[in-house]
Order: structure tokens, then sequence, then C-alpha cells
């Protein structure tokens, strides 16, 4: 048996986090812990930032040069230990510069964040005694597509995995670098951003983990994103089917694939805080008890949706019509979030990452389309919401109480969560008071 311990960028970003991380391991070694690590914090953005001033003409890698070299000099490691990286970042941003900046060599200029933080934390590892080697996902078996930036995980991936003798051996701390894959080509990949906590569970689904651990910057799952609601406190216990709407819509604590394959394979999560490890955090399994402050489990919000209205009074209600909208929405690759229907027309919302003109371009060809940008998705999940009557009343009176305008309402098909959207400028504000009425005054 194994348990697999994701670290994210916060957990890794500085010396005393990576000291609580060594910490944090070294209390688990009987479980035989895999450890998944992303980016230090901050790092992802910036070598984005870099790819994208390299296709400009500017060449700048020093403040990536000068956090892991702060970093390597804290912990006291040979300061020399990620320098092939680096002179490798450089070589390819030089190249951005001549040829230009495409998908795969944006993702090839990320990788360096996984691949510096993994040998950084075995290193540190190894100094402070314990046997740990750094590997990155894509030498251990981790495939995806070639869909650059948002790669999906190849199910060859799994068995791979299974049979690699290096995360079979026995008395060594594998420290494997999250977020990041190969495609058969050999070409590097990403999983979509917040990718690490995939990459964890893929590995845990694979190796059959007794649970998968994911340590963070704070005391688990709370009832709302605590920078937004000041009150919200920790979930002791989720489901699967509730955290997942939670992730999709917008809770970033843990990536919304990371759900799939631990649902699959029935793996407890754990989310844990690496700056308080005595905390037991929340646990996401199978089945979970409601919370204690009542139906409504946690609330979130997804900013920057786009909500898209189709109308042709000629076309509704004709068999098959919905089917030619969502035919198109594949065509373009672009996911949907929310639908609602009327007698009309149909909405429907988008996040915020594709380029939606050319699907504009086809959908005009079947109505009228109104586009409406700079919207959020606000979502309350609770398993005990279903079956009681008059929680969507209670739900929209505060939204009515606090003046705000609802623009689409979807009751979740999974009937755990109830979604709707509101102005982006509104959603913090209708967070903080759905979560005063529904979850603070019922504690
Ligand atoms: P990591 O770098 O460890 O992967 P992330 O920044 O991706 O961490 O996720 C942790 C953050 O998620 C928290 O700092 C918090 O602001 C945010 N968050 C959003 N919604 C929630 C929620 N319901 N519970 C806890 N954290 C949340
Ligand atoms: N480093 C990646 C990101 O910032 C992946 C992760 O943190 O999970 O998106
Ligand atoms: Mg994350």
């Amino acid at each position: 048996m194994t348990i697999i311990m994701k670290f994210g960028g916060t957990s890794v970003g500085s010396v005393a986090a990576v000291q609580n991380v060594h910490k944090i391991v070294k209390e688990r070694l009987d479980k035989a812990p895999i450890v998944v690590v992303s980016a230090l914090s901050g790092i992802t953005d910036a070598l984005i930032k870099s790819a994208k001033d390299a296709e400009q003409g500017r060449i700048d890698d020093s403040a990536i040069r000068k956090k892991h070299n702060d970093l390597l000099k804290g912990l006291g490691l040979d300061d020399g230990l990620v320098d092939d990286e680096l002179s490798e970042l450089l070589e390819v941003l030089k190249t951005i510069a001549e040829e230009g900046l495409t998908k795969r060599s944006l993702d090839h200029v990320q990788s360096f964040g996984e691949r510096m933080s993994s040998k950084i934390v075995a290193a540190y590892m190894t100094k402070k005694g314990m046997n740990a080697r750094a590997l990155n996902s894509y030498d251990v078996g981790l495939v995806t597509d070639s869909n650059f930036t948002e790669a999906e995980i190849d199910s060859c991936s799994y068995e791979n995995l299974k049979k690699n003798p290096l995360l079979k051996e026995k008395g060594i701390v594998n420290v494997v670098t999250g977020y990041i894959a190969k495609d058969h080509k050999g070409d590097i990949t990403t999983l979509g951003r917040g990718g690490s906590d995939f990459t964890a569970a893929i590995i845990g689904a694979a190796l059959d983990a007794e649970e998968v651990q994911i340590w963070t910057d704070v005391d688990g799952i709370l009832t709302s994103d605590p920078k937004i609601v000041k009150n919200a406190v920790t979930i002791d216990e989720i489901s699967f089917e509730e955290a997942a709407e939670l992730a999709y819509f917008g809770a970033k604590v843990v990536h919304p694939k990371t759900i799939i394959p631990a649902t699959e394979n029935n793996i407890p999560v754990l989310v844990l805080n690496t700056h308080n490890p005595s905390h037991k955090g929340t646990r996401i399994v199978k089945s979970a008890r409601d919370a204690e402050h009542g139906i409504f489990k946690a609330i979130s919000s997804k900013k920057n949706v786009t909500i898209i209205r189709i109308v042709s009074s000629r076309m509704l209600g004709v068999y098959g019509f919905l089917a030619v909208i969502f035919d198109i929405f594949r065509n373009h690759k672009i996911a949907v979030d929310m639908v609602s229907t009327s007698e009309i027309s149909v909405s429907v919302s988008v996040g915020s990452k594709d380029d939606i003109g050319p699907l504009i371009e086809d959908l005009e060809k079947i109505g009228s389309i109104e586009v409406r940008k700079k919207r959020a998705i606000v979502c309350i999940v609770g398993k005990g919401m279903k079956n009681i009557p008059g929680v969507s009343g209670k739900i929209f009176s505060v939204c009515g109480d606090e003046k705000i305008n609802v623009e689409m309402i979807s009751q979740g098909a999974s009937q755990v969560n109830m979604g709707f959207i509101v102005d982006e400028g509104d959603a913090d504000r209708i967070v903080v008071a759905l979560h005063r009425e529904l979850i603070e005054k019922r504690r």
C-alpha cells in the first residue's frame, strides 16, 4: 500500500514550506508515500509571462532564476542544482524569440517549473537523510494526447505507471513532477492550470493507493473560498460528487479532474494544510454525511464566464435543434457549463479560455446570437438540498434582498448543486450574503 502526497505551489515556495514538506513526509514514511509537487508559487505564471515576452523579443528569465537560486541558498543546497533546466529554458526562450510562440513551446517553457521544484524538494529530503529522488512523470509512464496546455491523459498511462519499477521500489521516496506529461511523440504537454492535483489522483488510481493527500495552504475544503468569505469554515467530509461540482464551479482548492480517477477507484482524497499539518482537513469520499450546519454544504463562484444566447423562433421546438447547437460547440471543442432553454431561445454559458469568434460565426447560421461577457456562475452544493421544498426560494430571496439580478438558473442534473449566473461584479457580494444566510445562520 502506498499514499500519494501532493504539495502545491505555496507548499514548496519558501524555505520554511519545504522544511515543512520534509517533516510531513518523514512522519508518514511507514505509508510508503509518493510525493507529487507543483512548481514554486508564482513560477508557472512567471514562466508563461517569460514565454510571451520572448515572443515580443524580450528575453528575461531573471525573476525565475532568482526565485530558484534564493531557495537553493536558503535550503543550503548545491547552487548549481537546477542550472541545466535554467539553461535549457533560456534556449527555448531564444527559439521562441526567433520562431514565435506556439502552445507546444509554451508547454515546454512551463515544464521547467515542476522539473526544478521536484529536484529541489528531493535534494532537500536527501540532505536531511531521507532516501529520495526526483522523477519526471513522463519518465515513469504519464502519456497524454497532443492538446497542448489542456492535454488529456491517455488511458495507457495507468498501466504504464502501475508497471513502472521505479514507483514500486521500496525504501525510497519518489518526488514526481505534477502538471506535466508527454504526448506520444515525446513532446512535453501540460494538464491545464492547477493540474498537479490531477497528476496525484492519476498516480493514486494507477497504484491503487490507500489515499491521495492534497497538501495546500488552507485547512481543507472550506464552506467558501476564504479569500472571499472570511467566516468560511472547514468541511469535515464531502462526497466525490459534491466536491466535483464545487471544484468545477470555481473552488480551485482541488482541480476538478482530480475527482474522476479517485471516484472510479474509490480512493479517498484528503485536503490538508502544509502550514497547519495537525488540522484534520477535509475527506472526500464516496458517500459523505450532511454538513453539521445543514443542507447547504458550500458555495463557490467561477468568474469570467460568457453567456451565449441563441434565439431562433423558426427552429425552437423543432426536433433535434439542441443537438444541432451542441454539435457546433463540439466541433469547436468548446465546453458548455450551464444550459437553459425557453420558448424561443437557448442560453449557454462557457468559460473564458476559448476564442469564441469562430463558434459565434457558426451559431449565427442557425439563429440570432447575443453574447454577454463578464458574468459569474455561483454554485451552491449539498446533497441534502434535493427533495427539500423551498430550497430555490430561499436562495433567490437572498439574491432579491441583495438586489442582485439572476440571469440563468440550473439545478444540476446531479441534484447535489444549484447554479445560477450573475454579473461578475456582483459575484463576491452574493457569495458572502448566501454564506451568511444559508450557512452561518444555521451553524
Ligand atoms: P495549491 O498551490 O496548493 O494547489 P491553490 O491556490 O490551487 O493551491 O488552491 C488553494 C486555494 O483555493 C486557497 O488558498 C483558497 O483561496 C482557494 N479556494 C477556493 N475555494 C475554496 C474552498 N471552498 N475551500 C478552500 N479553499 C478554496
Ligand atoms: N504549477 C501549475 C499551475 O500553477 C500546476 C499546479 O500548481 O497544480 O497551474
Ligand atoms: Mg492548485
